[in-house]
């Protein structure tokens, strides 16, 4: 089995760093100067590996094998939400391009191939994992047409063009070039550091619902105003918001969770009793079955509270995106390597957080392998994985990918 370098590993992540480095952690969103300079460092890092690395149009980096016979593709994100860490994304990204230069050093392993990519805007600044979604040809051109960026509004094909990528052609998945895809991620929350394990391998990347729920009654003045005649919008908020808490636990998985990140009410005023509240409730699960029936809660409640009064509500579905089943024999192929290196360490977990590889299990047999977060930290520049838990994790990606290209 191949034998990674985990010095060789740890130095190119921290110099990946080097490219927008704020505090401990790095802000590099998408087609930043920072961004674009750190794919070009990092195709030159694959050409030294022995890869074909090409920036495409949308901005993904791939480095391509030039050996023949099965491939893996494997990858992740080296984009970063602003501020965030130097570890999310990009630790996947180097990730498999240690293990294509571990794979070319082992005379038993040299034969294998192995496509190393970067996705483009995984942090969403312009859409939703567009360079992913540009690769597995989810992606109209007039979707970056429209593509704006979610800060200051500028034009996607302005960036694209001031990195000089506007007449590049964007990459699509060649039809029967891959086995399957592998990306291996920080887990940013704090399962496996709170129950002591070093390798989550993931089952399923949860799916997400989310609805706007709107509220309206009558503004008026917060001292003249008897309370049997008020119609508070916000009030009528509260309520629902918190018959969603008593209700939702007897309905959710083991792992459900449900989040109301976004609440205000209007005018928002000390003295006036809000006219109109509006919230945005969004839950996660890996299972259908059971977002859809914390869905068909959520709205049995909402037409009970419509019917009680005195506010009316306008409930809005803003969007789904379906849980990802991983494959189950390539999570095999992690449990194992993870047994070899790690006994007992390591635990079947699904992700909470979206990935690339939702994107690509449309097309490819997927997985994802997981390291713990110190603290269950992520999206501030205070994000942080233990050096051994970073090489261990590397180490189990590179048995694991062997394993499966040799196919036994
Ligand atoms: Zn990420």
């Amino acid at each position: 089995m191949p034998r990674i370098n985990g010095e060789r590993l740890l130095e190119d992540l921290r110099r990946i760093a080097d490219f927008g480095r704020y505090q401990t952690g790095v802000h590099r969103p998408h087609l930043s100067p920072q961004d674009v300079e750190s794919r070009r460092w990092l195709a030159g890092r694959m050409k030294e590996a022995g890869l074909e690395p090409v920036i495409d149009g949308i901005g993904n980096v791939i480095g391509r094998s030039p050996k023949s016979g099965p491939r893996l593709l494997m990858g992740s994100h080296t984009d970063t939400q602003p501020r965030g860490g130097w570890l999310d994304g990009v630790m996947g990204v180097i990730y498999g391009l240690e293990v294509a230069r571990a794979l070319a050093e082992d005379p038993d392993t040299s034969h294998l191939a192995v496509d190393v990519a970067s996705w483009a805007d995984e942090e969403g600044h312009w859409g939703q994992m567009m360079g992913s979604r540009s690769f597995v040809g989810r992606l109209a051109e007039t979707d970056i047409d429209k593509a704006r960026h979610r800060d200051d509004g500028s034009a996607m094909r302005d960036a694209l063009k001031a990195a000089g990528l506007d007449k590049m052609p964007r990459i699509e998945l060649e039809e029967g070039r891959y086995r399957c895809y592998l990306e291996a991620h920080i887990e940013q929350g704090g399962v496996l550091e709170h129950t002591g394990k070093r390798i989550g391998v993931v089952t399923a990347i949860v799916g997400i619902y989310q609805y706007r729920l709107t509220f309206s009654g009558i503004q008026n003045h917060a001292g003249t105003t008897p309370m049997p005649i008020r119609k508070d919008a916000g009030v009528a908020m509260m309520r629902l918001y918190n018959e969603v808490m008593d209700r939702f636990p007897a309905l959710a998985g083991p792992r459900s969770v449900w989040t109301v990140g976004k609440m205000s009410v209007e005018p928002g005023a000390p003295a006036i009793i809000p006219g109109k509240a509006e919230m945005v409730l969004q839950f996660r699960d890996a299972d259908v079955e059971v977002l859809k029936r914390l869905e068909s809660c959520l709205l049995e409640i909402v037409e009970a509270h419509g019917k009680r009064g005195p506010c009316t509500i306008d409930c809005v579905n803003l969007s789904r995106t379906m849980p990802a089943p991983m494959e189950e024999r390539l999570q095999e192929a992690f449990d194992e390597a993870a047994e070899k290196h790690a006994a007992g360490d390591h635990m079947r977990m699904p992700s909470g957080a979206g990935h690339d590889a939702q994107i690509l299990a449309q097309r490819l047999p997927a997985a994802m392998m997981f390291v713990p977060s110190i603290g269950g930290i992520s999206h501030h520049f205070t994000e942080n994985t233990a050096d051994a838990d970073i090489v261990l994790g590397c180490q189990v990606f590179a048995d694991a990918a062997a394993k499966i290209l040799k196919g036994n």
